[in-house]
Order: C-alpha cells, then structure tokens, then sequence
C-alpha cells in the first residue's frame, strides 16, 4: 500500500479526474472557476507534498520555498513560463506539463483567428445582429482574401506546424522561422520554407507566432519587427501575450503600419492595453486557444497521470526537469 499523500489543485477540474487522484490521495482543490489567490496558494500548499497548478499561477522562488514537502509540480498547460523550473530543479521538484492534446485546438484558434481578422468576422456578425443588414452591394463590407496568400510562421513547433498542416488547405505558401532549422526532407514533407526573422516579416501576409515564452523571446515583435512587416500583413498571436509588445502594436494598428491583428493573449493578462478594445482592425479573444471540452478533459487527465506518477516516484510522462532527479 502507498503512502497517502497531499495534493492541492488550484482550478476546477472535471470531478470524475479528480477522483483518480482522491482513489490514492488527500485532495484539496479550488471550488470555483476563479483564479485561487497567490496568497492562498502560497497557505495552502504548506503542507502538500503535490501541487497540480494553472498557467496563471506564479510559482516563484518564494512559493517554492513555502512548501518544503513539495515533490512534483504539475503544470495545466503546454506553456510553463509562469514556473521557476531552475529553481524548482534545484530543490528536487519534478515539474510536469501537458504537450500535444492541446495542439489541434489551439492551431485552429489561430486559423480562426487568420480567418476572423481578415474576413472581419466579428464586426459583420455586429452589422447583423443590429439589423444593420439592409442591403447586399459589391463594395460592401470587403476583407482580404486567405487562399494563396503567405504565412509566415514564428516558431514550427507542435502548434505550428499543425497550423502549417491547415494552411496547406488554403493553398498558402508557408514560411517559418525557429533556431532550428528542419532537415530539407522536413522542409520537403511539410511544404515549408525557411527564413530569417526579418525576411519572413517582410514576405508574409499574415504572421503567426508560436514560440513559447522564455528571456529570448520576450519582445520578440516589437516596433522595429512590426515596422517591417506588409501594411497590408495581419498579426496572429496565440503563444504567449510578453512576446509582442503590446503598446508598440497598438500604435501599428492605429497608424496602420500593419492592415490587422488577432489576438488570444496579452501582455498583462487579463488586462488588455487601453486602446485595443476600440479598434476595429483587431480581434480580440480570452485566451482560449485550448479551451474545448475534449481537449481540456485530455490535458486534464495529462495533469493527473503526471502528479500520480511524480508521486508514485516514477519520471512522469512529461517531465520538463529530468536534472530535478540528480
Ligand atoms: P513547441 O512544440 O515546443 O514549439 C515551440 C517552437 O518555438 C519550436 O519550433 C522552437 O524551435 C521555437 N522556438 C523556441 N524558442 C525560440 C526562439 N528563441 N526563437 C525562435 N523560435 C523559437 O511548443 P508548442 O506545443 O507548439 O507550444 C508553443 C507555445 O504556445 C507554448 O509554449 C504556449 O506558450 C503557447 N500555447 C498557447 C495556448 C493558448 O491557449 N493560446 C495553448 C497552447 C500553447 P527551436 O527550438 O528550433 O527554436
């Protein structure tokens, strides 16, 4: 028989997952879809010896240091910028997430939103709903075409590439930039042509960025990057809201330096920099790139087969810090 441990999980999640962890477990979990405070967090987990945790949920040095019995750190989310992992690694925490369940949801929030952008979804569907749909006429209500165009994508990890897989669909030139370079049978297979930063900003008419969030990428798209792109090119973020800066681009979508953006994150999440929510030329979504019920019930049991191993002693399926178990 194993040692009952302490768990604590700190969003709502499905009671039928939750009870794989109460079948060997103490479980205290958050009862509610509101975000558990830092402050709470940092009291409850004193004592807990697992913490399966949300992407909004800082876990930092200090709160680290708050929960000496602390073995595993289960992250709900591919992205794990918000954890410490250096620090987590050296106290022997194994840290976990939740890679490829999220993956087709999310590309197509960004196709969507390539879609939604371009087509200008969102203000027609507004036309209509005020019954402003009084006539139809050639000029009316034009967006740009998606078929034929170039995408240019930031980062053809998972997410990316299954947005490449789509865009092939629509008969889109596609190009990427990473730090790696694919082999040129990859290159071959997907359909996908590499280059720079700065040229694939100057070629693409939609830009899409996938990267995860780290010291590197940080700004990656800031005035200088925004400058180059098309003015007639649209700017797709569903990775991490800090890799754009979001006060540089709302002055390219006020000035026009680029035709459009669609966003699923933010800089300061939930807040969305003052100025954005007027303009017509972006659309704007509350971070849901993940968010349909299969795929949150996956990543959800990812969750919890990654915190019941950690505690079982076992490397988790996808532990991020093997170094942890140095
Ligand atoms: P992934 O498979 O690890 O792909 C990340 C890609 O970014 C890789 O191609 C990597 O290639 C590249 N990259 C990393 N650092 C880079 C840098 N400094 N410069 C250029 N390229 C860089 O990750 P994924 O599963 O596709 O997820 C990507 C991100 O999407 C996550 O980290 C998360 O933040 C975000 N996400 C958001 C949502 C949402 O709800 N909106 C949902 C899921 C994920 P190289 O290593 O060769 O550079």
């Amino acid at each position: 028989m194993e040692e009952e441990m302490k768990v604590l999980v700190t969003g709502r999640l499905p009671e039928s997952i939750v009870n794989k962890i109460k079948k060997e477990h103490e479980v205290e979990m958050n009862s509610n879809d509101i975000p558990m405070e830092r402050g709470l967090i940092i009291q409850k987990v004193r004592e807990k010896d697992g913490l399966l945790c949300m992407i909004t949920d800082k876990i930092d040095k200090e709160l680290i240091d708050s929960a000496p019995n602390l073995k595993v750190i289960s992250n709900y989310g591919v992205g794990f910028n918000n954890i410490d992992v250096a620090y987590a690694s050296k106290k022997g925490i194994i840290v976990t997430n939740t890679p490829g369940v999220l993956t087709d949801s999310t590309a197509d929030i960004a196709f969507a939103l390539i879609l939604a952008v371009s087509r200008r979804l969102i203000e027609a569907d507004n036309i209509a709903r005020k019954g402003e749909f009084r006539f139809w006429a050639p000029m009316h209500f034009l967006g740009k075409d998606v078929s034929g165009k170039t995408l240019g994508i930031i980062g053809l990890g998972r997410i990316g590439t299954a947005l490449a897989k789509r865009a092939k669909g629509f008969d889109m030139k596609v190009l990427y930039y990473k730090r790696h370079r694919l082999s040129s049978m990859e290159e071959e297979t997907l359909k996908v042509h590499y280059m720079d930063l700065y040229d694939l900003l100057q070629e693409s008419d939609f830009v899409s960025i996938h990267v995860p969030l780290t010291d590197n990428t940080h700004h990656l798209i800031g005035e200088n990057e925004l400058k180059l792109m098309k003015n007639s090119a649209f700017l797709i973020n569903t990775s991490r809201g800090p890799v754009v800066d979001e006060k540089a681009l709302l002055i390219a979508l006020r000035e026009r330096w680029i035709a459009g953006a669609g966003l699923d994150v933010y800089e300061n999440e939930p807040e969305i920099t003052p100025g954005l929510k007027e303009l017509s030329n972006v659309v704007l979504l509350p971070h849901i790139g993940s968010a349909t019920i299969e795929t949150r019930t996956k990543m959800a049991e990812l969750a919890v087969d990654n915190l019941l191993s950690a505690l079982k002693g076992e490397i988790p399926p996808f532990c991020i810090n093997r170094e942890a178990l140095q």
